[in-house]
């Protein structure tokens, strides 16, 4: 580190280098010489609530070696950032964490990067995906919830022809107990739709190893996921979830007490566990 500063948009930008010593081509390995310093700007995660700004001293290097078709090439490091990456490693992995663990909308970071919308988008999409991608947190689950869930009340065409896709989407939800005998739901995963189809499809594309360990599979009480779970979870035992049973309870209380309250008392009374069983 050169050197911090603030800068007109109160931001902090911070000036580095990398440590000096022999570089070899990055082709030939040839040991390069030294030629002068391109500066890199990138965004990095946010530092005493402002945006970071890196200003990184690359190194140049030219390639003696007169058969090598490289004449010069400047330092990558991607533990700093991804060669073009306009965040910084770190940044993508906070950023990626607000999202995964603190439910943060992309707007959100954007405003704390100092950045643009798209900017943050294109960063972490690639991170998602990958994530979304790995099957390893689809090991062990014994106890699988299901839910449906409305995330929009705008038009349901397609994003292309600027609408927002399908309202509905199906959540399932891993409810093993660990072993404490606690349960942390664990959301596996969301998919477009809420018949039971997408339920169907969904248990189908996790294979036989995974069904035949769902022992518990909880609903709630829409008849689609049931004809799913009988479908496809031969050896699941199927049960109402706790908080569906409370949420019905509380409907009928509500109608014979006339009360519209009464939602917040009931769950907060119930803990707000969904119990499996
Ligand atoms: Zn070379």
């Amino acid at each position: 580190m050169i050197a911090v500063e603030r800068d007109g948009l109160d931001r902090l930008v911070v000036t580095v280098e990398s440590e000096p010593g022999p570089m070899g081509c990055r082709l030939c390995g040839v040991i390069a010489h030294g030629h002068g310093r391109v500066d890199v700007r990138l965004v990095d995660a946010p530092a005493f609530g402002r945006p970071v700004r890196i200003v990184w001293r690359k190194r140049r290097w030219v390639c003696p070696e007169p058969a090598c078709e490289v004449n010069s090439f400047v330092e990558q490091d991607e533990q700093v950032a991804a060669p073009r990456g306009v965040l910084t490693a770190r940044a993508c992995r906070w950023a990626f964490g607000q999202i995964r663990r603190e439910y943060a909308r992309v707007n959100g970071i954007r405003r704390q990067l100092g950045t643009g919308w798209r900017t943050v988008w294109d960063s972490i999409k690639p991170l998602l995906q990958a994530a979304a991608e790995d099957e390893a947190r689809f090991a062990g689950v014994a106890v699988l919830g299901v839910d449906e869930h409305v995330w929009h009340h705008v038009s349901t065409k397609p994003i292309e022809d600027g609408g927002r896709g399908p309202k509905e989407l199906t959540g399932m939800v891993d409810l093993t107990r660990d072993v404490n005998g606690h349960t942390r739901a664990r959301l596996l995963d969301l998919v477009p739709g809420r018949l039971g189809q997408a339920y169907k499809t969904w248990l189908t594309e996790r294979g036989e190893d995974f069904k035949a360990g769902v022992k518990i599979a909880t609903l709630d009480p829409f008849h689609g996921y049931k004809n799913a779970i009988d479908d496809q979870l031969d050896d699941a035992r199927a049960v109402l979830d706790a908080f569906h049973v409370v949420k019905v309870r509380h409907e009928a209380l509500c109608v014979r007490m006339e009360v519209r309250d009464l939602h917040r008392l009931v769950v907060a009374a119930a803990g707000l566990k969904l119990r499996a069983a």
